[in-house]
């Protein structure tokens, strides 16, 4: 049987660690003399309008650094770093603020590499096994190898985000909308078991530096944990990396869908592992904030322990996608504000693009162009409020819950890119949390 080598390395020292965890993993056997390289950070979330907690959510800027010293050793001089973050439409500024706070440029200037924002480059439409396409990075697609930098999280609708979610950021926003599918079986699990199959061979180093509980954004739990594992065999990597944050390959769906694939054993028999060992730095990580349910209503756990009744906010399923994700956080922020200590009268919020109306429901609010379009005709609703659009308006979110009883303000949503700063308490006067692992001298 094929053995697959992942090496786990103790984050020690800029440099050494980060060049341990590739070399003892024979990282970059498939990195041909002259390759062009393709590196893929992760980041998921940027702001120009506060500072704010990165650990766990975003690639250490350090890594990416001494990744780039190795390849650069190793003779390679084509190197583009590339990203694709989601971004309000047409704000060109956001990428490019993300890229010189987080030492981009430095790099350039210091190793002669490229970066990239991939949403303003050329893709190409890829026909996917099982009869699915999706709009793909020309860079990523023409480079020889890729270097795929994921963090160490867990996300509140794939379970952990590891290496092979981490390549949905080199793919368009039309294609990210088409991963979160309505199709039961063709959903998003299915769509990132595949994102991998038309891309060069791949280093995977997964960023532990810190660790992120229920991600992917700024709202989880972020730990220091001062770890790297990397393999050249991503999906080995990410399976690893899976039992690590607390899951069995076979809990995450994408996984389950990928191993099943390629016919390996779920139960990482094929796996060796290199470095350190996988008991001594598993550490369970939650992946989701959990819900409450009964007669009075169904809200966030933390919202029921506010006393909220009278609301009917189911969990998002694994179709809220790019836009409606980013409101989601503070539209119930917003509730948690408005929140007066009186029962709200049977209002409903329904989002994604599979959810329907609940019968009995005094009022239901449709979030988003896809909600609205699936329910604006449905026979059950009997006060039907919409925040219509893709991204879905924020006026129009504020209008439908007031609409509905609920005085969300208007001014928080007017807000939103300072929300995130408000976490930063959390980590305050905490050494472990260092901010210049975001940096580049
Ligand atoms: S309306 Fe929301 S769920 Fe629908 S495609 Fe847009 S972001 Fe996704």
């Amino acid at each position: 049987m094929r053995r697959y080598q992942v090496s786990i390395v103790r984050y020690e020292k800029p440099y050494q660690s980060v060049q341990k965890a590739i070399l003892d993993c024979n990282g970059l056997a498939k990195m041909a003399t002259g390759a062009r390289v393709f590196i893929k950070p992760n980041i998921v979330f940027w702001t120009r309008a506060c500072s704010f907690p990165k650990w766990g959510m975003i690639t250490t800027s350090r890594l990416l650094e001494d990744v780039v010293k190795v390849i650069k050793e190793h003779g390679i001089k084509d190197i583009t770093i590339g990203e694709g973050m989601v971004a309000d439409p047409g704000d060109e500024d956001t990428p490019i603020h993300a890229f010189r706070a987080l030492g981009y440029e430095t790099l350039r200037k210091k190793y002669g590499v490229k970066y990239v924002n991939v949403m303003k480059r050329p893709f190409r439409k890829i026909e996917l096994e099982g009869g699915i396409s999706l709009n793909y990075n020309e860079d990523i697609l023409g480079s020889d190898f890729v270097v795929d930098l994921p963090v160490l999280k867990t996300h509140n609708q794939t379970v952990v985000s590891l290496g092979l979610k981490n390549l949905k950021g080199t793919i368009d926003i039309a294609s990210r909308k088409k991963c979160h599918s309505p199709d039961r079986r063709k959903n998003l699990h299915y769509h990132i078991a595949r994102l991998a199959d038309p891309l060069p061979p791949i280093l995977t180093v997964i960023d532990g530096i810190y660790s992120l509980e229920r991600g992917p954004g700024f709202d989880g739990r972020m730990h220091r944990k001062n770890l790297l594992i990397a393999s050249g065999d991503l999906l080995s990597a990410d399976m690893v990396g899976a039992r690590i944050l607390g899951y069995e390959p076979s809990f995450v769906e994408h996984l389950a869908a990928a191993i099943e694939r390629v016919g390996r054993p779920k139960d990482l028999s094929d796996i060796e592992v290199i470095g350190g060992r996988i008991e001594d730095t598993v550490s369970h990580h939650e992946f989701d904030f959990p819900y409450s349910r009964d007669q009075w209503g169904e809200v966030p756990l933390a919202l029921a322990r506010q006393g909220i009744k009278g609301l009917f906010y189911r969990k998002f399923d694994s179709t809220l996608c790019t836009y409606c994700s980013r409101l989601n956080g503070l539209i119930l922020t917003a509730i948690r504000q408005a929140w007066q200590g009186q029962p709200w009268d049977g209002v409903e919020v329904l989002t994604g693009k599979l959810m329907e109306p609940t019968p009995g429901m005094k009022a239901t609010v449709l979030i988003g162009e896809c909600m609205y379009r699936r329910n604006r005709n449905h026979p059950a609703i009997r006060k039907r409020l919409a925040a219509r659009g893709c991204p879905p308006d924020p006026a129009g979110i504020v209008r439908a819950l007031n609409g509905a009883g609920i005085p969300v303000e208007a001014e928080l949503f007017s807000q939103i890119d300072t929300l995130p700063g408000f976490f930063m308490v959390r980590y305050e006067n905490n050494p472990e949390f260092d901010e210049s692992f975001f940096r580049i001298d």
